[in-house]
């Protein structure tokens, strides 16, 4: 069986069995893969504890007909302590991790989506911005990369130059007057400017954002990936049925 290595991400992590662990992880070369991690719900597995949630390791795997199974794997960054000290800072690694696994494929290559997510676990845990910017920057980028690229400036149907007043999840961003469809939201000025710098990582601006332009943010960062996340699972449905 060939087998290959790897730097990857562990995405999630479940039960098989009485002592093996199926771990999603997203890696850099080869994108998502499913592989066991055999034994390693025994006691006092150094192997399974490389092997959490949001771990970065570097890991040898064996290719299997439906599985892989992990033969090895080395800590290459362990950002569990600093981000399970802090909550908001855990609660914002368990969503990238989601996102991720939600946004990626198995056996589609996704070295950007290794890039920005690897980036981005290491800036929650380093502690210089705070966790609720660093995740809403990477949801917005992490869609981009998807193809779902939010419009915080110019119009997201027609591109007529902005700033416009009016923001809408279904059209794909900010909208203007002409193309705005009923029940968009109105936010403020600066929450969309706020959005933007997050989007293209100008940290200065975002980082001087007052506290309710951030909420009122986020909040339109969760509607969007909301609606691009349902709307993409259903449309995988669609496939599946015909
Ligand atoms: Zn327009």
């Amino acid at each position: 069986m060939p087998l290959y290595r790897d730097a990857a991400i562990v995405l999630r992590t479940h039960k098989l069995g009485e002592a093996d662990r199926i771990v999603t992880m997203l890696t850099r070369g080869r994108g998502k893969v499913r592989a066991v991690a055999k034994g390693v719900r025994r006691t006092r597995s150094k192997f399974g504890a490389r092997l959490e949630p949001g771990m970065v390791v570097d890991v040898q795997c064996y290719e299997g007909r439906n599985l892989d199974t992990i033969t090895q794997a080395e800590s290459l960054a362990s950002y569990g302590d600093p981000i399970s000290r802090d909550y908001q800072a855990w609660t914002a690694a368990n969503a990238m991790l989601e996102t991720c696994d939600r946004l990626t494929e198995e056996g589609e290559p996704a070295l950007q989506q290794f890039v920005l997510l690897a980036g981005a676990l290491s800036s929650l845990a380093g502690g210089t911005h705070e966790a609720a910017l660093v995740l809403d920057s990477y949801l917005l980028r992490a869609m981009a990369i998807a193809g779902w690229a939010a419009s915080f400036h110019d119009c997201a149907r027609c591109g007529a130059s902005g700033p416009h007043p009016a923001f809408n999840v279904g059209a794909g961003g900010t909208i203007c007057p002409v193309c705005r469809p009923p029940g968009s939201a109105a936010p403020a000025p600066e929450s969309m400017e706020l959005l933007a710098a997050l989007l293209s990582g100008d940290w200065a601006c975002a980082d001087a954002s007052e506290p309710r332009h951030r909420r009122e943010g986020s909040g339109l960062v969760a509607a969007y990936l909301q609606w691009h996340l349902e709307r993409g699972v259903r449309s995988m449905r669609l496939v599946e049925r015909t």
